[in-house]
């Protein structure tokens, strides 16, 4: 995700629109299928960079309710501020002065613009907390542990969400 542009964004409002194509950075904590495709806008706005487009990315995900692992398709636009400081130095991320501001993202690595830190950055933000295999998934009896989609119990019980299963065990 190196880009050597930075010449190109030297003078103040300056422009580059790149095509985004790769593999989704590490540190999301989750799988991705494919690569991550998109447009991506840099524009020098004066010390620091306006960042702007539009990303597509598949998340691999446990289903809420069944715990079955299923795609979830992202795809979201975004406009972010950046600024021209290296990716692998600490302090770069810990310049937060206003907590409503989020700290722009550096992008440099070397000479070269890369956006990993970027991407992994939107990546994380617009994964869903929670996500199910299906809208009408059945989950797992909290009693049985029966999957409900494939199969009828005995027990009757309501949809437990299974990471509460055991709390609903001590209440019974
Ligand atoms: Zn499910
Ligand atoms: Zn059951």
């Amino acid at each position: 995700m190196r880009y050597d542009i930075r010449d190109q964004l030297i003078k103040r409002d300056s422009q580059v629109t790149l095509e985004f194509d790769a593999l989704a950075p590490p540190g999301t904590d989750v799988e991705f299928v494919g690569n991550v495709t998109g447009q991506i806008t840099l524009q020098n706005v004066g010390g620091e960079l306006a960042v702007w487009g539009r990303l597509r990315a598949v998340a691999v995900a446990e289903c809420g309710r069944c715990l079955r692992e299923h795609a979830v398709p992202l795809e979201f636009e975004f406009s972010e501020t950046c600024k021209f400081a290296q990716i692998d130095e600490p302090l770069s991320y810990t310049q937060v002065t206003d907590e409503d501001e989020p700290a722009p993202i550096p992008v440099l690595d070397g000479d070269a613009i890369d956006l990993s830190e970027l991407v992994r950055q939107l990546l994380v933000l617009h994964l869903p907390a929670r996500s199910l295999c299906r809208p009408d998934c059945r989950g797992i009896c909290a009693s049985c542990g029966a999957d409900l989609n494939e199969t009828t119990c005995a027990c009757g019980s309501e949809e437990i969400d299974p990471r509460l299963a055991p709390l609903h065990e001590l209440l019974r």
